[in-house]
């Protein structure tokens, strides 16, 4: 099934620079910045420069560069906000079922307090 990007999503505004944003690290391929409603302590939006919708479309379409780089974003925002010796969660929700509000891939990092269990 083809992806459909809208491009006046608000991160891709947030991208674009036409809306302010509390980055806390950036690279030639991702953008990581701090969710306006954080839902812990440590709350944390990853999200990929290029247009992608959700994880199963960035993870078929992106470089091996952009896939990379996304993860090691990942890997550095932990370490640098601290959370690796308490443990964190990432979520990242896609389409309807996932309850995905913002059409463009992201991975929430959530730490700083006992996150509960989400499965059981
Ligand atoms: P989703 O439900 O799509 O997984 O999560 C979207 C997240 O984006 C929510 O946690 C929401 O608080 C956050 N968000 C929505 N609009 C903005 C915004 O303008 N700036 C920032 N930093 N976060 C936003």
């Amino acid at each position: 099934m083809p992806y459909s990007y809208d491009n006046q999503n608000i991160f891709a505004k947030i991208l674009r620079g036409e809306i302010p944003n509390d980055t806390v690290m950036e690279t030639d391929h991702t953008l990581a910045f701090r969710d306006i409603h954080p839902q812990a302590p440590v709350h944390v939006l990853v999200v990929p420069k290029g247009s992608y919708v959700c994880y199963d479309h960035f993870a078929r379409d992106a470089s091996d560069a952009e896939i990379v780089d996304f993860n090691r974003v990942i890997a550095r925002v932990v370490e640098q906000e601290g959370l690796q010796a308490d443990g964190y969660r990432t979520i990242s929700n896609a389409g309807e079922a996932g309850v995905q509000e913002v059409p463009h891939l992201h991975v929430h990092i959530l730490g700083g307090r006992p996150l509960g269990r989400m499965l059981s």
